[in-house]
């Protein structure tokens, strides 16, 4: 079976995972911190933290944003759950905008449309996570207009996007939003097994989410109610987690963060490859803005029903059953059964639904060879006729 997506390990990752192992430090070393200057250095923001999943750093961000019972986080419908699942975790209430019919990313139109609606009934939401669907950025200047006229804080989900650019500038640097958040899961870009981190320019989000990450306790004089008690002293000043990353997957992390662009680069090559060899299928193949440059985490391509005799499960099984491992990103969050119970309803977010029952991600990751690709094509093709 050719994967939808599939990590990348050299021996120089492995030599990096193995050097920690016999180090002094497994966690809380010096590691994780220079994966965070790595980081931070490469996409342009200032300050940046490493937790243990995208997932952690979703949270944190909304608890830094002082998210909480009686506010409203809004999303796509088209993102992994836990995009969504943030806002619940913090006691706020979630609600969807539309998709784009062209990039598939949250439409600043339909947020812009929804959030006069909400005005009016004094229902504002108080963070607005965006997703970069695929690698490809949101129109973040768009929305970011809106965030300074509606008062909203902004968290770029953007664990499809490392590596990626927006108006020439890497993905990450905050220019456009409060918080950024990469995810280090073996199918995304980099990895470091399971991991994330946020990233922003704020120092005080900074020194929140690192408290967060790690039980809310702190060893900074700054942060104390009074004078440490000795050498040993720490306190607790929040309600936090063990979100932390261990110096194994910073280890590696680091190590992959070298190839960040060759990776992308790759992936811009197999994409390219995709574009021509499906130019006269029926299918539509993923539209790049302009200002992007995608971290192509995703080839999603939409079938054109009408013009195929199999309906859009038939296609995806057979696919699966000739060895091609596609996958399906994502299935709306709105019509999840944990979703449906606070009401939401199909028919709710049409662009999203009708993007769901067309579209099928084919494998893209920096080891599928041209031969892999062309065995990809060759079978899908055979599937469509
Ligand atoms: C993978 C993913 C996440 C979660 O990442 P983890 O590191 O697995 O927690 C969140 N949002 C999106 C859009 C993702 O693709």
């Amino acid at each position: 079976m050719i994967p939808y997506g599939r990590q990348d390990i050299t021996q120089a990752d492995i030599d990096a995972v193995v050097e920690v192992l016999k180090s002094d430090f497994l966690t809380q070393g010096p590691k994780v911190p220079l994966f965070e200057q790595t980081v931070s250095a490469k996409v342009g923001a200032r300050y940046a933290l490493a937790v243990n999943s995208a997932t952690s750093a979703l949270h944190i961000a909304c608890l830094a944003l002082e998210l909480g019972e009686g506010d409203w986080l809004w999303t796509t419908p088209i993102t992994f759950v836990a995009s969504a699942n943030c806002g619940l975790y913090c006691g706020a209430q979630v609600d969807f905008v539309d998709i784009d019919p062209r990039t598939y990313n949250l439409c600043p139109k339909a947020l812009e449309a929804q959030l006069m609606a909400a005005e009016r009934e004094d229902k504002l939401p108080k963070v607005l996570v965006v997703v970069h669907l695929c690698g490809q950025p949101c129109d973040m200047q768009a929305i970011h207009t809106l965030s300074q006229r509606y008062g909203f804080k902004i968290i770029e989900d953007a664990s499809h996007a490392i590596g990626g650019k927006y108006q020439g500038e890497y993905i990450g640097n905050g220019r456009y939003s409060d918080v950024t958040v990469f995810s280090f899961h073996p199918v995304k870009i980099i990895t470091t097994a399971e991991g994330g981190m946020a990233l922003t320019n704020d120092g005080q989000l900074a020194e929140k989410m690192n408290l967060y990450r790690s039980h809310g306790v702190t060893r900074d004089q700054r942060l104390m109610t009074h004078e440490s008690d000795g050498p040993w002293y720490y306190q607790q000043v929040e309600l936090g987690y063990n979100y932390r990353m261990t110096e194994l997957q910073a280890a590696l992390g680091i190590s992959q963060m070298e190839r960040l662009d060759v990776f992308v680069a790759r992936r811009h090559k197999l994409a390219k490859r995709y574009d021509e060899m499906l130019e006269n299928m029926p299918v539509i193949t993923p539209w790049q803005h302009p200002d992007s440059y995608s971290g192509l985490h995703l080839y999603v391509i939409r079938l054109k029903l009408e013009n195929i005799s199999k309906s859009h499960r038939q296609v995806f099984e057979s696919l699966r059953e000739l060895g091609i491992g596609v996958n399906l990103h994502y299935i709306p969050v709105h019509t999840q059964p944990y979703y449906q119970n606070m009401g939401f309803r199909q028919g709710d977010y049409p662009e999203a639904e009708r993007y769901y029952s067309e579209a099928i991600s084919l494998p893209m990751y920096q080891g599928l060879t041209d031969q892999q690709q062309a065995e990809v094509v060759r079978v899908l093709e055979s599937v469509l006729k």
